[in-house]
């Protein structure tokens, strides 16, 4: 460890970095303030970085291109994308060349081709397996194409399932949306690779040699469930999709290890948490839930924190419960 980051910093027992992109480096086109500055230090005391993106339809060159574009170091090696756990995923039972009918952007497409698939457009090539994932031209003669091969008896793979993709104005149809399109024409489920299934986070320990892994994120139901599945502890932090209230209201395999505003925590110690009597303390902040409704004293990360977790311990397991967290809001 680099005398660069402190011993009591929330990093410093971990030896590789899972980095979720969209809502942790950046926010569309615009860099997140200390993420890159965060990534660099990590990597001076030798932490190594993956970026684990459930984004599909750039290539990893791409991908690395508009990292260095936000200010932060990477390598086209460095970069995990769906497309690439998708066509692994697929790989375990549909043999090399295929034929494999590809719905999606050129990051799927390049990615079943690098495996060595022979990439048909049509149902009528007879392709033993489909492969979805997002491309913004994706349209309704793409769709039908899956739907008649996967009729014909193909396979059906999807990159990732996110329902939605943020956007500057609101929430449009992710690939999970329109894999929904084909899911529903053809009674078919696909076998999905991306967030929150395990297999990115195992693939990305793997490439790094990692032993102990910690994985961040800003969606609940992708990044931190997907890293619970794979063992690996997690931070989420406020910068993107999941804010301090669906934190608090999250079902048990989606609960953080750590919470964060943002990624330039990792350089800092993370207080102890810890619930006394019915007092939730964390730092100078203190929570407690009574008759159902959270009441907090703090301000800042601490508080939240102490919020989610005095939330969380009186909570049911499946999340489903109701206790009144309006105290969240504003705080962060
Ligand atoms: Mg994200």
């Amino acid at each position: 460890m680099s005398a660069d980051i402190p011993a009591d910093a929330l990093v410093a027992p971990y030896d590789a970095l899972l980095v979720d992109l969209d809502g942790v480096v950046f926010a569309g086109g615009k860099p997140i303030p200390g993420a890159a500055e965060t990534l660099a230090t990590a990597r001076a005391a030798e932490i190594s970085v993956c970026f684990v993106t459930n984004n599909a339809s750039r290539t990893p060159a791409q991908v690395a291109e508009h990292l260095q574009e936000m200010g932060a170091a990477a390598t086209p090696d460095e970069v995990l994308t769906a497309a690439h756990a998708g066509v692994a995923v697929m790989s375990q039972s549909i043999p090399v060349p295929g034929p494999v009918l590809v719905v999606g952007a050129d990051g799927l497409m390049q990615a079943a081709s690098d495996a060595g698939y022979h990439v048909v457009e049509t149902a009528s090539e007879n392709p033993v397996a489909v492969i979805q994932g997002f491309g913004r031209d994706v349209g309704w003669r793409h769709l039908a194409e899956a739907a008649f091969a996967i009729q014909q008896g193909a396979a059906f793979f999807a990159t990732n399932v996110d329902t939605t993709l943020p956007q500057e104005r609101g929430f449009a149809p992710g690939n999970g949306a329109l894999v929904g399109a084909v899911e529903v024409a053809t009674g078919v489920t696909p076998m999905s690779a991306g967030k929150p299934a395990p297999d990115m986070f195992h693939m990305a320990q793997k490439i790094l040699g990692a032993t102990r892994p910690l994985a961040i994120g800003d969606r609940l139901d992708t990044d931190i469930r997907g890293a619970r599945a794979a063992g690996i502890d997690s931070l989420h932090v406020l910068t993107g999709v999941s804010d301090a209230i669906a934190v608090a209201h999250a079902p048990v395999e989606d609960r953080p290890t750590y919470i964060a505003s943002d990624m330039t925590a990792l350089m800092r110690p993370y207080p102890a948490i810890f619930t006394e009597e019915t007092v939730t303390k964390a730092g100078a902040a203190r929570a407690e839930v009574t008759a159902d409704v959270l009441h907090i004293r703090g301000e800042g990360i601490d508080a939240i924190r102490a919020g989610c977790v005095a939330t969380w311990d009186v909570t049911d397991a499946d999340g489903t419960q109701t206790v009144d967290t309006s105290a969240l809001s504003g705080l962060g």
